[in-house]
């Protein structure tokens, strides 16, 4: 998992190469296929580490093909969503690649709002707190992901120096 600071400068193309490896062992395990088109839209979610909304997706694949339509989006978000590959920000209306695909999770995606850059960080502690107030209030939460927004390490840098 990322630290924060290490988040603007470090060797992306080794996190793509394994988010890569790692969704298609999920999805042998769990016998789902991990299709063309599922594989290339995981890949330009991972193409870094920014929440994308479905339509930016759009653009770019309709720039590889003019014949791609939002359905297609659709589904294969549905698919890498249900296989736990990616989560969705909803705060953002967005989505992001999940860090830690192989283990079911609780965690807090950390989304700064200068960059854009999402870290997701582990959150059991902070899941177990929302399932006591949960259930002093006879009320049973069902969110998987937690969202927090602020600014990451290097834009707080860039704006002390600014
Ligand atoms: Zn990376
Ligand atoms: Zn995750
Ligand atoms: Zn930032």
């Amino acid at each position: 998992m990322l630290k924060p600071s290490l988040l603007q400068s470090h060797d992306h193309a080794h996190c793509m190469r394994e988010a890569i490896a790692t969704a298609h062992t999920i999805c042998q395990t769990k016998k789902i296929r991990l299709t063309p088109i599922r594989l290339r839209i995981f890949e330009l979610i991972w193409s870094n580490h920014k929440a994308v909304g479905a339509y930016d997706l759009l653009e770019i694949l309709q720039r590889e093909d003019p014949k791609a339509k939002p359905v297609t989006i659709y589904r294969a978000l549905d698919f890498l969503l249900a296989a736990g590959l990616i989560h969705k920000v909803a705060s953002l209306n967005a989505f992001v690649g999940c860090s830690t695909p192989e283990t079911s999770h609780h965690s807090v995606l950390l989304i700064c709002d200068t960059c854009q850059n999402t870290n997701e960080v582990e959150a059991q502690s902070i899941y177990e707190a929302i399932c006591e107030i949960g259930e002093k209030n006879a009320f049973q939460p069902q969110q998987p992901t937690f969202e927090l927004h602020g600014y990451c390490a290097a834009c707080c840098k860039k704006m002390e120096t600014r």
